[in-house]
């Protein structure tokens, strides 16, 4: 190193040193959390660059989230002047694009090419399904988006495959129907982006020496959760390093391995060893993050998985505070107290952006989005829409304010044809010039549109009629229940390889408006008013929200307003601007997929119980409660200072009262390390127990009690009819995770 270099390398331990320092070649660093692997990665590229090594255009690194590439891009500009625009810093997805953008011609792309998501990528499938006339029983949509998604992850295109029986040439059809009208269009889906820049690298020499010739340095942090097309893309990138001289240095952790759902093979840290002839794999084993009963806590649970690498951590900060523990009655009791515990750590002086709360799934963040937004706590979600955002939740809510206000145009458009109906843009194009020559809303001009077009879009209005009378009188639970299933929605979700997750959201949208009912003590009885007919009048020209807020009548009078409007402008106003404003300080949600890698002073950890964190489809086999408990690891180790864990004995999810116990992770971890702030309870949550005694002493529907106690957690009936009612929904193997395939576990996790 020389002189300039001394600051960058200052407060290095040797092991560090050496990989940063290490001589051009393969390396991998293997070593457990907040040891300091994406640290010497950073210090690693800005030593390149101060010692002349490397310029920035020479440097290609891979982050596993597009956070992760910002905060790296923001430490090398603090280490030393440079123009981080000249390195290639991103996620393999973000770096494919600008690969593309560079070479659409080569690629077959418009250079304004666009990308689809999982969403438009179904009903592109479905489309194709359609024309070629094909049975939907036999050649499932969603299976068949699976089959070309499975399909470019093994490098695979309808040449290469020779289909065994009917279905396979089926799907084959599809599969080459899809790729040519994704050609025609000028779109690529996301195994497409990582696809297609390896295809290119392979099959143009002249490209793949210049990259060859160009990144002489690719550095790849989380490289335990890389699959195996990225391996190959890594290798294409960095060639033969006899021939090239080119230097790919991987930093990872085996405990930390959480994505095999989604084909990340831990194995290609074996495989890169081997094929690379890495000299010495790197191990660091001085944590720099936590205190001693963090990890203590974390290498205690780690140490139950059998299949490990094997490594340890140890710090020399002290213990620190004990991990604290809460047992919460409830889920908004649960997020109560975490918002009371922000406040306070606030007024105590720790920023809100140093406080984090993280969850096993998304599903959880609206109950304690709701206690912040109404402490007027400022937070940010990562990773995902805030819940009123959420595209299945804006739909459901635009039908319900069409019920509301048929002529609430900016709704009419987002549904009109969703689920699709066979309204075309064109159709749509043509009720709007109707309705703009006759100055009225586009329900009221359906019936100007002749010919088929005509019929369908009155086919629209009259399903929204149907939906207004059907859900007259009935409570704004049964309103939102009925209007999710008679739109189609519902239906919609169930067939999609992503629905679950919207599903389980529209679900929580019931939970959200019997929240709100409550709280604004509408009373479980209150019914929906008729529609006030002049509501229509209001809201023209008007945005949704400022229309719906003044057809609520003046506090002040007492007036009753129908729930459904009330708690539809409430959903407005959520939406509006409770979020955190860029730069604004604020709490940070996220679940603990899209944590990895981040850390934080102060930590909650919610949710820990068995069903849900263990995952209910996740701990039946060892493979997949390891990964589980890697994914505690990671959450236990996002902590700097302070460690919170929660739970709660009874919790409201996908629609169902829950009564559970705390989860084994709680048990795995080492008594020392933790205060309880409530009682501990043995076994069953005293939640369970009680509710097991009132259904006892009222006599209510038994019949699903038997056999719970072998089940580690229970669900109850429908909120508010009491612990058992409905003996049918109740109990272990029911509706709402039976029939789950492994993979719709995951379906709530955030994409990096
Ligand atoms: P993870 O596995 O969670 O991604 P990691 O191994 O990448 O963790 P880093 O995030 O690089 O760990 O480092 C954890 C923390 O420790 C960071 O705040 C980092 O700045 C700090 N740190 C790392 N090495 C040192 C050191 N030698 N001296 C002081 N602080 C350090
Ligand atoms: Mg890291």
């Amino acid at each position: 190193a020389t002189t300039g270099s001394s600051s960058l390398l200052a407060g290095l331990n040797p092991e560090q040193l050496a990989a940063v320092t290490a001589p051009p070649g393969p390396a991998l660093i293997l070593a457990g959390a907040g040891s300091g692997k994406t640290r010497v990665l950073t210090t690693r590229i800005a030593w390149l660059l101060q010692t002349g090594q490397a310029t920035p255009a020479s440097i290609m690194a891979v982050t596993f989230t597009n956070k992760a590439a910002k905060e790296m891009q923001a430490r090398l500009s603090a280490m030393l002047p440079v123009n981080t625009r000249a390195m290639w810093i991103g996620t393999f997805h973000g770096l494919c694009n600008r690969f593309l953008r560079a070479h659409a011609r080569i690629a077959g792309l418009p250079s304004a090419f666009q990308i689809l998501d999982t969403q438009d990528q179904l009903s592109a499938v479905k489309r194709i399904i359609k024309a070629l006339k094909y049975d939907e029983e036999k050649c499932v949509p969603k299976q068949t988006t699976w089959f070309i998604a499975n399909c470019k992850e093994e490098g695979r295109r309808p040449k290469d495959i020779q289909p065994r029986d009917e279905l396979g040439r089926m799907q084959l059809t599809v599969y080459q129907a899809y790729e040519d009208q994704c050609t025609r269009e000028g779109v690529v889906d996301f195994a497409e982006l990582m696809l297609r820049t390896y295809e290119i690298m392979r099959d143009h020499p002249e490209v793949r020496a210049h990259y060859q010739r160009r990144f002489k340095h690719i550095l790849v942090d989380e490289f335990q959760d890389t699959n195996r097309l990225q391996y190959l893309w890594l290798k294409m990138f960095a060639g033969r390093p006899e021939e090239t001289g080119n230097s790919l240095f991987a930093v990872g952790d085996d405990d930390q391995s959480i994505y095999a759902f989604r084909g990340a093979q831990v194995g290609n840290m074996a495989d890169f060893e081997r094929e690379f002839r890495v000299p010495k794999v790197v191990k660091l084993e001085q944590n720099y993050r936590s205190f001693g009963h963090i990890l203590d806590a974390a290498n205690t649970l780690i140490a139950q998985n059998s299949k490990r690498l094997g490594k340890n951590l140890r710090t020399d900060a002290g213990q620190g505070e004990p991990i604290r523990v809460y047992e919460a009655s409830s889920d908004y009791a649960e997020a109560q107290w975490i918002v009371e515990e922000a406040r306070l750590l606030h007024r105590e002086g720790h920023p809100l952006h140093e406080v984090a709360v993280l969850y096993r799934s998304n599903a959880q963040s609206r109950v304690i989005e709701s206690a912040l937004f109404n402490a007027g706590v400022a937070y940010k979600v990562y990773g995902g829409l805030r819940f009123f955002e959420r595209a299945e939740i804006k739909h459901a809510l635009a039908y319900l304010r069409l019920i509301e206000n048929p002529n609430d145009d900016t709704s009419f458009l987002r549904v009109v044809n969703f689920p699709a109906r066979g309204i075309g843009a064109r159709s749509v194009e043509l009720l709007q010039d109707a309705a703009r020559s006759t100055g009225r809303s586009l329900a009221q001009s359906v019936t100007a549109v002749p010919g088929k077009t005509g019929a369908n879009l009155q086919g629209f209005v009259a399903l929204v009629d149907a939906m207004r009378e059907c859900t007259r009188g009935l409570t704004l639970r049964q309103i939102i229940e009925h209007v999710v299933e008679a739109s189609g929605l519902a239906d919609f979700y169930r067939a999609e390889k992503e629905g679950q997750e919207r599903l389980e959201n529209l679900a929580e949208l019931v939970n959200a408006a019997e929240a709100f009912v409550t709280q604004e003590g509408f009373g479980k009885d209150a019914v929906a008013l008729p529609v006030d007919e002049s509501a229509g009048a209001i809201s023209e020209g008007l945005p949704a929200a400022v229309a719906l807020a003044n057809t609520l009548p003046d506090a002040e009078t007492g007036e009753i307003i129908s729930p459904l409007l009330a708690f539809l402008t409430h959903a407005s106003l959520e939406a509006g601007d409770n979020q955190a404003q860029a730069g604004q300080d604020a709490v940070q949600l996220m679940t603990i997929h899209a944590a990895k890698g981040l850390e934080f002073n102060n930590v909650f950890l919610t949710g820990l119980e068995e069903g849900l964190f263990p995952h209910e489809n996740s701990m039946n086999t060892t493979e997949g409660l390891e990964e589980e408990r890697r994914l505690m690891y990671v959450a236990i180790t996002r902590a700097r200072q302070r460690l919170n864990i929660c739970f709660s004995q009874t919790r409201m999810l996908h629609g169902q009262t829950r009564y559970n116990i705390k989860s084994r992770f709680l048990d795995e971890l080492p008594e020392a390390s933790l205060k309880w702030l409530t009682p501990r309870n043995q076994g069953f949550g005293s939640g369970f127990a009680k509710s097991y005694q009132d259904a006892w002493s009222s006599g209510r529907g038994m019949g699903s009690m038997v056999g719970a106690g072998a089940q580690p957690y229970r669900q109850g009936g429908q909120g508010g009819q009491g612990a058992y009612g409905g003996g049918s929904r109740g109990g272990y193997g029911g509706q709402a995770w039976g029939g789950a395939r492994k993979e719709d576990t995951f379906k709530d996790l955030t994409a990096p």
